[in-house]
């Protein structure tokens, strides 16, 4: 009963599958960040078996890499909905919704103390290495959709799932220095004199920056974030690179902003790059970066073919982030060829468009791939695009899960109560006011596109406000 001219049978198959049939299995989510947790949260309400996988020793361990940062929305867009329920069931009282947390907050007063409901349901040090379907590469269809998936991870295991929720991320995947999105001659071999986004300056990672030359590349949030830092450090050397011909798009709106926050940081970092406390080098595309000694040489070289050289001690990459599809490459994706979200997703959700308050509900519909059963959510489901807020995310999941169980009524009622701004900004100047101020860690997305420096309920002016 061969179902092709050669190689495996449909009979071998049914042997291989029939030890695990789909339905007994969990559903596994990949990630315990804030939307993989919260993606636990409602596959527990609906008892739906699961598995979160997390690549790191901790729970939400790309955010406790930006501990430091204080966030720009308050807790009440940041606390899922189920994940809420489950824990005040559990005696867990809420923090003031009106506050920003940092990110070290976040860990500490919600996903750990939610994680932890889980228990061994959450697999730290699990790094999912690739996902197949058992049996099925990428090009045979016949009767795929009935055979659970594979998922192997770093160390060799193998698990096996009825459903895939990836909510891995983009952290660990951020964008290269290279201005034209490919890696700077040389970007590898500076190793460690090379930082991603938001080092700890005023705090552990001050003695890398204490009496240095740093060079900081990128237009967005959080390189003005670390910039400001810098300017910090009584004996802190500090160069700015952008691609831009002008820092105009990173100073935003000033008092005009849509954004009194991030105003307030452009205002800041203009009257640093004004005074001269910031040297700021205009029209920067990084084209190689030379070590020699302790030291970095960074050349750009813009389009005409002219050259600047700048050498620092440091170099700080706050050029964004990307998504990594690779792990799900003998998967059925649907990608958005320019932002690598799916293509239903990629017009809502676009930065010429929109800013993370405008983008509109979406779920189970918009999330979906051609591989019935895999689900991109979170951070990672926007690819390239800096308008992904966790609220935005939690609404991913609550369709996506409701979908998984079978109710797609309820996995069709989308909704998302966000302000078009005022989830960006509520009250930020008093947070702006502390240690390290805002961030988006997302930084590249405003290089391509104006800040808006529009009036309050603006909503179609684009520019990602967590860019
Ligand atoms: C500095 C900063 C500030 C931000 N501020 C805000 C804000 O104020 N408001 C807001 O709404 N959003 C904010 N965001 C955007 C966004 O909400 C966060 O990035 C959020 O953490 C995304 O959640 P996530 O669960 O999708 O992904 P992540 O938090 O990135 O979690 C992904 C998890 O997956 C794990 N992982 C990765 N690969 C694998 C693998 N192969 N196998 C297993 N596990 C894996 C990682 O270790 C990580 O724990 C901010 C982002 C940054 C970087």
């Amino acid at each position: 009963m061969s179902d092709r001219c050669c190689g495996t049978t449909a009979v071998e198959i049914e042997q291989i599958v029939a030890p695990a049939a789909p339905g007994a299995l969990p559903v596994v989510v990949i990630g315990a960040g804030p939307v993989g947790l919260a993606a636990a949260a409602h596959l527990a309400e609906r008892g739906q078996d699961f598995l979160v996988l997390e690549a790191g020793e901790r729970v939400a361990a790309s955010v406790a890499q930006w501990g430091h940062v204080r966030v720009f929305s308050p807790w009440k867009y940041n606390i899922d909905a189920a994940a809420k329920r489950l824990l005040e069931a559990d005696g867990w009282s809420g923090p003031d919704p009106e506050w920003l947390p940092t990110g070290a907050e976040l860990i500490s007063d919600y996903l750990a103390p939610l994680a932890k409901l889980f228990g061994d349901k959450v697999r730290l040090g699990a790094k999912a290495a690739a996902i197949s379907r058992l049996g099925y590469d990428r090009v045979r269809t016949n009767g795929r959709e009935d055979v659970p998936f594979l998922i192997r991870l770093d160390g060799g295991e193998e698990l096996r799932a009825r459903a895939i929720i990836d909510a891995s991320g983009t952290y660990v995947t951020p964008n290269v220095l290279g201005a034209s999105g490919l890696p700077a001659y040389g970007e590898a071999e500076a190793g460690e004199l090379v930082d991603h986004a938001l080092p700890d300056v005023l705090g552990a990672d001050r003695a890398a920056y204490e009496g240095r030359h740093t060079l900081v590349v990128g237009a967005g949030h959080s390189a003005a974030t670390t910039l400001l830092a810098l300017a910090q450090l009584d004996n802190a050397q500090i160069t700015w690179a952008i691609r831009a011909g002008s820092a105009g798009r990173s100073y935003g709106g000033g008092a005009a902003d849509a954004l009194p926050a991030r105003g307030a940081l452009g205002t800041r970092l203009r009257a640093h790059v004004e005074s001269g406390r910031i040297q700021l080098l205009a029209g920067f595309f990084t084209h190689s970066v030379t070590r020699s000694g302790g030291q970095v040489s960074v050349v750009s070289r813009d389009p005409s073919g002219a050259e600047q050289t700048v050498t620092v001690d440091r170099i700080v990459a706050a050029t964004g982030y990307r998504p990594d599809h690779s792990i799900a490459s003998e998967l059925r994706l649907d990608l958005d060829p320019i932002l690598g979200s799916t293509r239903r997703l990629a017009p809502l959700i676009d930065p010429n468009q929109h800013s993370c308050g405008t983008v509109p509900a979406h779920g189970v519909d918009e999330l979906s791939h051609p591989e019935p059963g895999y689900y991109a959510v979170g951070v990672k489901s926007y690819g390239r695009a800096p308008t992904f807020l966790m609220a935005t995310g939690y609404e991913q999941v609550r369709s996506v899960v409701a979908a998984i169980a079978g109710d797609w009524e309820a996995a069709r009622d989308v909704q998302l109560d966000l302000p078009k701004t005022g989830v960006c900004s509520s009250n930020l100047a008093e947070a702006q006011e502390q240690r390290v101020g805002l961030a988006t860690g997302i930084s590249g997305g405003l290089l391509a596109t104006p800040l808006p420096l529009a009036t309050v309920g603006a909503s179609s002016d684009g520019g990602g406000c967590c860019g």
